[in-house]
């Protein structure tokens, strides 16, 4: 099997075209053809000669995912289900809003850890998604966005960015860097549902993208039933990792806190979680639940959010309460990777 092109770096590339005995900016031009201009076809590359391209396709591979569903919600917010070479099925979003767009990726087809509330996990970890796919992704979200814009990337797709620390942290640097789409790091977020380790090796990168962290409750028990990954690494390590990490790169982590009726949006909760959290920081982002399929969680009624987030606000918490998005395309975490793929074994047992 070929190597992909986007797994290189510009300098990676740099050195193949130089052992070619081709001028090193080359690798400019194709990295501007793939990145700049959204061309994953050697062959269109009319800046470079045949027999560089001739080489280039028989050396590297460019293009590993298809595009298998569009779906576009009411409010702008687009789903595009992705199917890899070896056929995982894979859910990128993007999310428009007034001043940004916003590409939520996909890190791994599965996830390992069965948080509750989330569709992505039914069905445990296919494998982790490769840089070049990684890329890919995010190519098809510039394609499909009006006017190609792309302002801002979020890991909150499918799977667990820390556990495919590498090939993340690979395509981050080279989305980042001028050659290719020079998204700064500091529009970029990482989402973790808790992986510390994961959290220290990123307090040492010396970049400036967000850290994410999904919290959902201030208790241990309940915190490990919707979040299986709380038994290996509950709150209290969890949030001092969070602490060493801001008192390291100076800079804020923002805690995801999903509301689910009956479970976590309560006063005792609020108030267990101003104690928590009160001086980190720090900010809390509230998401109402969106239901989710295979489970009977429910969001609260508005007046019921509106008071747990008035709760945290009024004693000195930094308090965002995520808007809705896509509800009426399944863009719930997962759901619609789920769908897409009960849909196809049920081809399949019907063929
Ligand atoms: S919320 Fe994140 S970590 Fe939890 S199962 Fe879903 S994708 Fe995995």
């Amino acid at each position: 099997m070929l190597k992909n092109i986007k797994e290189l770096t510009p300098k990676e590339l740099g050195d193949v075209l130089s052992d070619w005995n081709e001028p090193r900016f080359r690798a400019d031009q194709i990295f501007s053809w793939i990145y700049k201009n959204g061309v994953l076809d050697f062959n269109r590359m009319s800046n470079l000669s045949p027999s560089l391209r001739k080489r280039l396709k028989e050396g590297f591979s460019i293009l590993d995912l298809e595009l298998i569903k569009k779906l576009e919600s009411s409010d702008g917010t687009q789903k595009l289900i992705l199917r890899t070479e070896d056929k995982n099925i894979i859910e990128v979003a993007v999310i428009p809003t007034d001043q940004r767009v916003t590409g939520c990726i996909s890190s791994q087809a599965g996830c390992a850890w069965a948080c509750s509330f989330c569709a992505s996990g039914i069905g445990g970890l296919k494998r982790n998604l490769a840089s070049a796919e990684i890329l890919e992704e995010i190519l098809y979200i510039k394609e499909n966005s009006v006017d190609n814009r792309l302002t801002h990337l979020v890991f909150m797709g499918t799977g667990e960015p820390m556990d495919n620390y590498d090939n993340v942290m690979k395509a981050i640097r080279i989305i980042n860097s001028p050659e290719t789409l020079n998204i700064g790091a500091r529009r970029i977020t990482i989402s973790t549902c808790g992986i510390i380790p994961g959290i220290k090796r990123l307090s040492g990168e010396g970049l400036q993208v967000e850290l994410s962290v999904s919290l959902h409750s201030p208790d241990d028990l309940v915190r490990s039933q919707l979040m299986p990954v709380n038994k290996k690494y509950p709150l209290k390590n969890l949030i001092l990792a969070c602490k060493e990490y801001i008192q390291k790169t100076n800079r804020q982590v923002t805690f995801e806190y999903c509301l689910v009726e009956g479970i976590n949006s309560g006063l005792p909760e609020a108030q267990k979680l101003v104690t928590m959290l009160l001086g980190l920081n720090c900010k809390v982002n509230l998401i109402p639940f969106n239901p989710a399929g295979e489970n009977n969680f429910a969001p609260p009624g508005k007046i019921k959010v509106l008071l747990f987030r008035d709760y945290l606000i009024k004693h000195g918490l930094n308090v965002t309460l995520r808007k809705e998005r896509g509800r009426d395309i399944d863009a719930a975490c997962g759901q619609l990777r789920l769908r897409t793929q009960n849909e196809r074994s049920e081809n399949k047992n019907n063929a």
